[in-house]
């Protein structure tokens, strides 16, 4: 099974995962700590995706799919994965359902925006800046939130409305 956690910046989604892991020892796939750590190590795709961090534009999809294709790979096709910040547009759903067919749950955690921003100012994270970070929401409206149609559609979203981390993790629980 994929637990795929859908959510706008702030809200979470690496807490969460992590939480996941610990309860259910399952692996995580992050998108954007697998494109930190190219960034770090200075690598060819480091260098190409640093300026779509920096200004809070989504990497281009080729780039992020053969990542997480190369890193689903690596796992036994029986296992399960959670998944924090993939996909975040339509392409990238099509692009991972061609390499996973298993089942599939997402968990859309939807808290209010003053809240995300307040957290995100907090935390300083380099693209945690005042005017990337609006032009990360942005991006969040235009590409991702059209994900949450997407998954409704296909029956296998599940809406999650509390704040905490806690709370959120809770209600996940109910559902695994
Ligand atoms: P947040 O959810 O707070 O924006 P992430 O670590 O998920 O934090 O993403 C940080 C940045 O990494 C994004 O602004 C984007 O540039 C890039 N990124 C992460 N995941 C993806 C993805 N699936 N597709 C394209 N770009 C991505």
């Amino acid at each position: 099974m994929i637990i795929i956690l859908l959510g706008a910046p702030g809200s979470g989604k690496g807490t969460i995962a992590e939480l996941i892991q610990k309860k259910h020892q399952i692996p995580i796939i992050s998108s954007g700590e697998i494109l930190r750590a190219e960034m770090n190590k200075r690598t060819e795709i480091g260098k190409k995706v640093s300026r779509f961090l920096l200004s809070g534009e989504l990497v281009p999809d080729e780039i992020i799919n053969s990542l997480i294709e190369n890193k689903i790979k690596q796992l036994r096709y029986e296992q399960s994965v959670i998944i924090d910040g993939y996909p975040r547009n339509q392409n990238q759903a099509i692009a991972l359902n061609k390499v996973w067919k298993s089942e599939l749950i997402v968990f859309y955690l939807d808290l209010p925006k003053k809240t995300l921003v307040d957290r995100l100012l907090h935390r300083g994270r380099v693209d945690d800046t005042e005017k990337i970070i609006e032009r990360r929401f942005e991006v969040y409206l235009n590409e991702t939130q059209p994900l949450i149609d997407y998954y409704t559609r296909t029956d296998v979203l599940i809406k999650i409305n509390e704040i905490s981390s806690m709370e959120i993790f809770k209600k996940i629980e109910t559902v695994l």
